[in-house]
């Protein structure tokens, strides 16, 4: 049976299980894996490590269970302790700061730009105390934060700089994978992510040999040689079966980065001076964009929101509480909103469909909803 194409949902995202072609592939990948027996570590994890430090252009990368994990024991490994506090965007996903709590330090938040949604030099120099030991720039939605400056600004101060790289594989700065421009930065392979595993799963990347080798030593409970145990570490590897899933799915995130990229471009053009709806900022000259999310603002966001469900497209709010915002973090609030900007910018976001296989007609129905959504609030003004 056939449903007429108009009444289908246009879906936020498409994940493996709508790619047969893809499944056999990686069914093969699965049965290796398990007909080896070598479930945790192992030739299939070092392979997907060696593929991913070479698609990232960086000397390390290392596996582990999550990007919450890889961010973790990064922290860990740079000798983040009690009295440090290192500085976070007030508006990524919540993990950028619960890593910073798990690692035993205190995050403070940084606000962000109001054009960008990103963290900039100014925003985190306002941010600064004497306490503050490193600072993580989250390259949200997939564009890339100005990270000249931020890297400056932290190495002015005797400061880390680890990227979170959650939203951005693939993604340049001036060149540069976004994840070699600062010590070491985090991945997560969340399955929605734009390279995902079928579970969980993370790396972290670095050209600091110490920093990789204690992230390893971290991610295995301190331990090496076999039971003998050096520090206290916890279980945190990668499995080896997301390695090699990911591995054979690494070589076509390029194609899929180009594709979210020209459905962004597509998105972009088809809603081109629509009144009261603000588009993305593409990419900075030197910077990119691989677009995990394409994020609109609206002063009407609900209403934008109900319409768009109306018409059968699928949207989300990325994120509707800033992190300082919520209740995990209520205890570190102090009389001022830290993060003005962030607060207000969770009032008014909205993330439409957006993914690599999106057809033109897909595309298509998003912006007739948007542009009508538009039109219907413009008369409503007028009137
Ligand atoms: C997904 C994500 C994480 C955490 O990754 P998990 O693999 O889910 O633990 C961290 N930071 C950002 C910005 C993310 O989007």
């Amino acid at each position: 049976m056939s449903t007429p194409a108009a009444a289908e949902q246009v879906p936020l995202t498409v994940m493996d299980n709508q790619d047969g072609e893809l499944i056999e592939e990686m069914m093969r990948a699965v049965e290796m894996v398990a007909r080896s027996g070598a479930f945790t570590g192992g030739p299939f994890v070092e392979q997907f490590e060696d593929d991913f430090a070479r698609y990232t252009e960086v000397e390390h990368a290392v596996g582990v269970a999550s990007g919450t994990e890889a961010l973790a024991l990064l922290l860990r490994a740079l000798g983040v302790a009690g009295a440090d506090e290192v500085i976070v965007p007030a508006n990524s996903f919540i993990a950028t700061a619960e890593a910073v709590v798990l690692a035993g330090a205190r995050p403070r938040f940084a606000d962000v730009d109001e054009d960008t949604q990103l963290v900039t030099a100014a925003t985190v120099a306002e941010a600064w105390t004497p306490a503050v030991g490193g600072v993580i720039p989250v390259h949200l939605f997939g564009r890339t934060v100005e990270l000249d400056e931020l890297l400056e600004l932290a190495r002015s101060r005797g400061a880390w700089m680890v990227e979170d790289c959650a939203q951005a594989h693939g993604a340049r700065h001036r060149g540069r994978r976004a994840g070699t421009v600062g010590d070491a930065a985090a991945f997560s392979f969340y399955p929605a992510k734009n390279l995902g595993a079928w579970g969980d799963a993370g790396a972290v990347v670095t050209d600091r040999a110490d920093l990789a080798d204690r992230v390893r030593l971290l991610r295995a409970h301190g331990e090496r040689p076999r039971y003998r145990h050096g520090l206290i570490g916890t279980t945190a590897r990668l499995d080896a079966i997301q390695a090699a899933i990911l591995a054979r799915k690494l070589p076509r995130l390029e194609r899929w980065n180009a594709a979210r990229r020209r459905v962004a471009a597509a998105l972009r053009s088809g809603l081109e001076g629509c009144t009261g709806i603000s588009v993305p900022p593409p990419a900075a000259a030197h910077g990119d964009h691989v677009y995990h999310q394409f994020v609109l603002r609206s002063p009407n966001r609900d209403r934008l929101r109900d319409h768009l469900s109306g018409h059968g497209v699928a949207t989300a709010i990325h994120y509707p509480v800033p992190i300082h915002g919520s209740p995990a973090f209520a205890h570190l609030r102090g009389g001022d909103d830290p993060a003005p900007v962030a607060t207000r910018l969770a009032r008014q976001i909205c993330s439409l469909p957006i993914f690599p296989s999106m057809s033109e007609g897909e595309v298509a129905r998003v912006v007739d909803a948007v542009r009508e959504f538009s039109a219907i609030e413009h008369a409503r003004r007028a009137a």
